[in-house]
């Protein structure tokens, strides 16, 4: 499986929300989930090791690793 590369990844994405434990982007542009090849709703990057990520909203839901951090692929329907 290939990586994913994080950096042209998230070049195209707008950045959307940061603290302590994650970073969250939104895809504006409809680039495909690395996982799926589905446009995402959101990328989210977990910063820590464990995070726990609070959702308030039903998704689905694609998951990718880069350099060790847990990259997650939201989608909504
Ligand atoms: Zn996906």
């Amino acid at each position: 499986m290939d990586e994913v590369d994080l950096k042209s990844l998230v070049s195209s994405l707008t950045p959307q929300e940061e603290n302590q434990s994650i970073k969250s982007y939104q895809n504006t542009v409809s680039v495909a989930c690395p996982a799926c090849d589905e446009p995402f709703e959101d990328l989210v990057v977990c910063k820590q090791n464990p995070t726990s990520l609070n959702l308030s909203l039903q998704l689905d839901l694609c998951v990718g690793v880069e350099d060790d951090r847990a990259l997650i692929f939201t989608h909504r329907h």
